[in-house]
């Protein structure tokens, strides 16, 4: 069977997080919810259309942009639709991302994309302090928090995610240290951790570039960082990539696939895809021959405005911007720098069975250089990061360059 994983994108949002880059916009009319979903099924049908019976869908991420900003029957509606359309894989994690903030008080949202087959809720939670959600520009209050995990798991909800930030601006040690706690507290299955970036374009690169920004020093970053795998792992969560923690079996497979560098489709406004080789039924030659690529491992990324999406989608052409061929060497690196971001690694045996060379041969001499300088350990045929090689993130990341 062929693995390839689903994300499909959802690009409205009720108002935009002073941070944030994510292809996302401000809306939240029921007619432009209602116009975009019209697109994305489409897209979604002519996807499926190309799938034969050696393709499973282990995987499915409703992400944004905000999913839980869509009205519950659109939300319901899209969810059926999926497993309509896909060969989703029995048992396969189904997650939706969700803000707080735009959950109905009574949970009909939550209990009927439950209903409808999604399994997994990622709450965008990022600190338990309100006068810390309101500088990040969020929508939601540390009570509407409690609210929606409450409804979440009245709603059925297993498994559950709470992502949180650290080094944001006017945020000390301390209130970090109180919203690892809170979100223990609340017993979720999965807890990702994620350092502010401050990317160009956004609210809060203006205000750095004016020193209006008033961000925790590195030091105490770095000790956020540490606060969060000692509170997290005394609650029983084991970190297993640089910002995300689990309980045992609740490790999340979507994003999993990101990092093991495998195959996924992305459609919606401004989404990505990664495929290692054409689609089985290319029955029109368009996929990825849209876009003049040769048959190999392809990067695809889709049109990002809504509105040229959709008049791409209803004009019958593929939404496509653009996309590359990756070669050999990009694959190689790709594959080293995505899975050393893991706990798990990278192995010697998946790295011969995918490229048909041996990793020692590949990176022989660096591998053998961070090993000696205590950044990489190489035993029992996996090449991992050391918690010295962790803390160097970038740095290590690099020498795996061809
Ligand atoms: S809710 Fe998420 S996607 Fe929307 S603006 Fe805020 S950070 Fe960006």
């Amino acid at each position: 069977m062929r693995p390839i994983a689903l994300y499909l994108h959802i690009p409205y949002c009720a108002q935009k997080c002073g941070y944030c880059d994510f292809n996302s916009y401000a809306f939240s009319r029921r007619d432009d919810h209602e116009r975009y979903l019209r697109a994305l099924e489409r897209e979604m049908e002519r996807y499926a259309a190309l799938l034969d019976e050696t393709v499973t869908v282990p995987t499915v991420f409703v992400g944004g942009g905000t999913p839980s900003l869509l009205p519950a029957d659109l939300l319901e509606r899209l969810i059926r639709r999926v497993y309509e359309l896909f060969p989703v894989a029995p048992g396969a994690e189904f997650t939706v991302e969700a803000n707080p903030g735009t959950l109905d008080t009574e949970g009909e949202k939550l209990a009927r994309a439950r209903q409808a087959g999604a399994n997994r809720v990622s709450f965008g939670v990022q600190a338990f302090q309100d006068h810390l959600l309101r500088r990040l520009g969020r929508l939601h209050t540390v009570q509407e928090v409690y609210e929606a995990v409450a409804a979440a798991r009245r709603a059925g909800f297993a498994n559950l995610n709470l992502d949180l930030m650290y080094g944001l601006p006017g945020q000390t040690v301390a209130d970090f240290e109180e919203s690892l706690r809170a979100a223990v507290g609340l017993g979720p299955e999965h807890i990702s951790a994620y350092s502010l970036m401050i990317e160009e374009g956004t609210a809060f690169y203006r205000l750095y570039q004016e020193g209006r920004l008033p961000l925790p020093p590195e030091e105490e970053e770095e000790e956020m960082d540490r606060l969060a795998e000692a509170v997290l792992g005394a609650a029983g969560y084991e970190r297993y990539e640089v910002s995300n923690y689990a309980r045992p079996g609740y490790r999340c497979q979507h994003n999993l696939n990101y990092w093991r560098n495998g195959e996924w489709l992305g459609l919606g406004a401004g989404a990505h895809s990664h495929l290692l080789s054409p689609l089985p039924r290319d029955a029109a030659g368009e996929v990825p021959g849209a876009v003049g690529l040769p048959p190999g491992e392809v990067r695809l990324w889709n049109l990002a405005l809504p509105a040229e999406y959709e008049a791409a989608v209803a004009a019958g052409r593929w939404p496509l911007a653009g996309g590359e061929a990756i070669d050999l060497k990009g694959q190689m690196e790709e594959t080293m720098i995505l899975g050393l971001r893991t706990w798990e690694g990278v192995g010697e045996e998946e790295f011969r069975a995918r490229f048909g060379r041996e990793l020692r041969e590949v990176y022989g001499p660096v591998g053998e250089r961070l090993e000696r300088e205590g950044l990489l350990d190489r035993s029992g045929g996996r090449w991992r990061l050391t918690p010295r090689g962790r803390r160097l993130g970038n740095r290590v990341w690099a020498e795996f360059l061809l």
